[in-house]
C-alpha cells in the first residue's frame, strides 16, 4: 500500500477534476486529512454539509476499494449515479439485484476495479471472505446514528458493524452522521469499537435557509399563496397525520399544483414511485408525514413547510435541512398552533419516555414563539453560540416593537377570571371580541362583563396577544384539563397592583425585503433554458436531474456565461467527466441564448 502523504495541495486538483469544486466545505478537509492518515474518524456534519465527499475523495486518493455502508437502496443508488456521472467507478449491491448483476459486482470487487462499493448492512455477511482477499482502503459508515438505539432511526442490522474493527483492525473506519446529540455520538463510537476516533463536529448553521414561523390560520390558503409565488420549485410539506397528507395534496391539486401524498400507510411500490417522481423532478411537491426524506439526497429542494408543529427541535432541523443542500437560498416555513401542541401532548402522554418528550416539545414551542433571532435560538439548542443576529429569519427581518399593553392585558386577564379560568384560548378570544356563535350562546357567555371588550382587534391579533401573555408567564395553559387558560400570580399583579406590561406590536406582512427577495432564487430566462436542457438530458439518461448538474452549477453558468471549454471548466460542479459529456450542449445553449438577446436589443433600437 502506498504511504499517504497527501496534502491540501494534492487534494485540490482531485476535488476539481472529479467533482468540479474549487474549495472544501467546512470540516471536509480536516476529516479527509485524518482519514488519509489512517485514523478512525467520527464526523458530525449537518444535512447538506457534504459528508459524502469526506469518503469519496479519500477513496480516489488511496489505493484499493472504499466500502460504504448505507442504510437505504435509494441512497446508494443516487450516490452511485452521481459518482458515475463524474466518471468514477462505483457500484452498489443489494438483495433485489439479479444474480447476474450480483455476480458481475463480485468480479469487479475481486479484480479491484471499484473505487467505491456501497452495501447495506444486511448484505455485509455475503462479503465476509471477499473483503479478506481484496485491498480495502476505508470503511465509511454513512448515517451512522442508525447503529444507536438512542438515535432516531435505529436499524438492528447496523449493530453487526461492531465486528468490522475487530476483523480489520488496520483499516480506518469513518462514521458519518447529522445527529448532534452527545449520547448518540458516544454510543456510535462504542458500538463501532472506535474509542479513539477523532471527532469532527461541524457547525450546524445553515445560513442559506430562511427561517419563518407563522400562526396557523388559513393554512391551506397561505400555502397556496406561498407556492403560487414559487412555480416549478421543489418543496416538501410535512404534516402530522396520514389523512392530512392526502387531504392537503388533493386541495393543492384542485388549486392547479402538481402534488402527491406520501406516508407509511401506502404500499412500498407507491412510496418508491412517489419518491422517484420527486427526485426526478416529475412531481415538484410532496405532502408527507415524517416518514419521508431519509432516503433523499435531492440537492434542489427549495422550500420546506411544516403544516404542523414538529414534536422536537431535532426533527424540525432535520426536516428543514432537506432544503437547500446545494447551498442556494431555501425558504422554510413553520405553522404554529396551540391545537397542535395539545395534540402532541396527548401523544406524548402515552409514551414511556414522556418526561423527556414534554421537555423537548417545550423547547420546540419556545423556538416557535421566539421574539429574537430564530437562528440564535436554534443553534443554541445544538450547543452553538451564535452572537450576531442572522439577518435571514422573519424576526431579524421584522424585529418586534413594543407598546404599553397594560390595558389590553387587563382586559384579557379579566375575561379569563370571569370565565372562571376554565375555558380554552379560542373561547377567551371569542368572548373578548363579542362573537356570536353557538358555543357562546349555549354557555350564556354573552352576559359576562368583559363580553365584547376588545371588538376593535382582529381575532388573529388578539390570539397573538394571548400567546404573548402565555410566553411572558402572565397566563398559563392547562393542557391536561382541556387546554383551559388560567391566571398566574403575575396576572394578579397586573390586575390589582397596576403592574405594567409590554406587548409586541403585530406587523402585517410587508412587501418582501431585499433579503427575502434574495431568499428565492431569481428565475431568469437563461436559467429556465438550462433547466429545460438538464431535464431533457436527465430523462434520456434515466437519472435524476441533479445528477446531470445541480441548480448551483446552472446558476454559476448563468453568472459566468462560459463561451468555450476552458471557461466551462471554471463552473462549479464541472469536473473532467462532465466537461467531456456536457460542455458542447450547454455551451451551445448559452451561445444561442446570448445571440437571441443581442437580436432582441437590436430589434428594439
Ligand atoms: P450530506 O450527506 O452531509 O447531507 P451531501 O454529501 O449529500 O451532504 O452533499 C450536499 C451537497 O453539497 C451535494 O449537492 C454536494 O454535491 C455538495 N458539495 C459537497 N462538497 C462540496 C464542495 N466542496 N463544494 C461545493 N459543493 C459541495
Ligand atoms: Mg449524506
Amino acid at each position: 500500500m502506498t504511504s499517504v502523504t497527501t496534502t491540501h495541495q494534492d487534494l485540490l486538483p482531485l476535488l476539481k477534476t472529479h467533482f468540479g469544486y474549487d474549495s472544501f466545505l467546512p470540516n471536509q478537509l480536516a476529516v479527509i486529512e485524518d482519514v488519509l492518515s489512517k485514523k478512525d474518524v467520527l464526523a458530525i456534519m449537518p444535512t447538506g454539509g457534504g459528508k459524502s465527499l469526506c469518503f469519496q475523495l479519500p477513496a480516489l486518493a488511496m489505493e484499493g476499494t472504499t466500502i460504504v455502508v448505507s442504510p437505504l437502496i435509494a441512497l446508494m443508488k443516487d450516490q452511485v449515479d452521481v459518482l458515475r456521472a463524474n466518471g468514477i467507478v462505483a457500484a452498489y449491491y443489494n438483495s433485489s439485484q439479479s444474480p447476474e448483476t450480483q455476480q458481475e459486482i463480485f468480479q469487479q470487487l475481486k479484480k479491484g476495479e471499484l473505487k467505491l462499493f456501497y452495501v447495506a448492512p444486511e448484505s455485509l455477511g455475503s462479503f465476509g471472505s471477499i473483503f479478506k482477499e481484496i485491498e480495502i482502503s476505508l470503511f465509511a459508515i454513512d448515517e451512522a446514528h442508525c447503529i444507536s438505539s438512542w438515535g432516531h432511526d435505529f436499524r438492528p442490522a447496523y449493530t453487526q458493524l461492531g465486528s468490522l474493527k475487530e476483523r480489520f483492525p488496520e483499516i480506518p473506519v469513518l462514521a458519518l452522521t447529522a445527529t448532534a446529540d452527545k449520547t448518540t455520538q458516544d454510543d456510535i463510537a462504542d458500538q463501532l469499537a472506535i474509542p479513539y476516533a477523532e471527532r469532527h463536529l461541524a457547525s450546524f448553521n445553515r445560513p442559506n435557509l430562511y427561517l419563518e414561523v407563522r400562526p396557523a390560520q388559513n393554512r391551506i390558503k397561505q400555502i397556496v399563496d406561498f407556492i403560487g409565488h414559487r412555480p416549478d420549485e421543489s418543496g416538501i410539506i410535512y404534516c402530522l397525520s396520514r389523512k392530512n397528507t392526502e387531504k392537503i395534496a388533493e386541495r393543492l391539486r384542485d388549486s392547479g399544483f402538481s402534488a402527491k401524498a406520501y406516508h407509511a400507510g401506502m404500499s412500498t411500490q407507491e412510496r418508491t414511485q412517489t419518491q422517484e417522481d420527486f427526485v426526478n423532478d416529475r412531481i415538484p411537491i410532496i405532502v408527507a408525514t415524517i416518514a419521508f426524506g431519509m432516503g433523499i439526497d435531492k440537492s434542489n429542494v427549495r422550500w420546506v413547510i411544516h403544516y404542523n408543529l414538529p414534536k422536537n427541535v431535532e426533527g424540525y432541523y432535520q426536516e428543514i435541512g432537506r432544503s437547500g443542500r446545494d447551498g442556494l437560498p431555501a425558504h422554510t416555513l413553520l405553522f404554529y398552533s396551540f391545537g397542535d401542541v395539545a395534540q402532541l401532548r396527548r401523544f406524548i402522554s402515552e409514551s414511556d419516555n414522556a418526561e423527556v418528550e414534554y421537555a423537548k416539545l417545550e423547547r420546540m414551542q419556545q423556538f416557535a414563539e421566539a421574539l429574537s433571532c430564530r437562528r440564535i435560538a436554534l443553534l443554541n439548542y445544538f450547543g452553538e453560540n451564535l452572537t450576531e443576529n442572522c439577518g435571514n429569519c422573519d424576526i431579524c427581518n421584522r424585529p418586534p416593537k413594543y407598546f404599553d399593553g397594560t390595558l389590553m392585558t387587563q382586559k384579557i386577564c379579566s375575561a379569563v377570571a370571569r370565565l372562571k379560568e376554565s375555558e380554552p384560548m379560542g373561547t377567551v378570544v371569542d368572548v373578548l371580541r363579542g362573537a356570536q356563535n353557538a358555543n357562546i350562546y349555549e354557555k350564556g357567555l354573552q352576559s359576562i362583563k368583559t363580553y365584547g371588550a376588545v371588538k376593535d382587534v382582529s381575532w388573529q391579533d388578539l390570539q397573538q396577544y394571548v400567546i404573548q401573555l402565555l410566553n411572558q408567564g402572565v397566563l398559563e395553559i392547562n393542557f391536561r384539563e382541556g387546554s383551559r387558560i388560567a391566571l398566574t400570580p403575575l396576572a394578579k399583579q397586573i390586575l390589582f397592583e397596576r403592574k405594567k406590561v409590554q406587548l409586541a406590536i403585530l406587523v402585517k406582512e410587508k412587501p418582501k425585503t431585499k433579503r427575502e427577495r434574495r431568499a428565492t432564487i431569481e428565475k431568469t430566462e437563461l436559467f429556465e433554458k438550462l433547466r429545460a436542457l438538464r431535464y431533457q438530458i436527465a430523462t434520456k439518461e434515466n437519472v435524476p436531474a441533479y445528477v446531470v448538474f445541480g441548480d448551483a452549477s446552472l446558476k454559476d453558468m448563468e453568472a459566468k456565461l462560459p463561451a468555450n471549454e476552458h471557461e466551462f471548466l471554471e463552473v462549479s460542479g464541472v469536473g473532467k467527466a462532465k466537461l467531456e459529456k456536457y460542455a458542447a450542449v450547454f455551451l451551445k445553449a448559452i451561445a444561442e441564448h446570448q445571440a437571441s438577446m443581442k437580436h432582441e436589443t437590436f430589434a428594439h433600437k
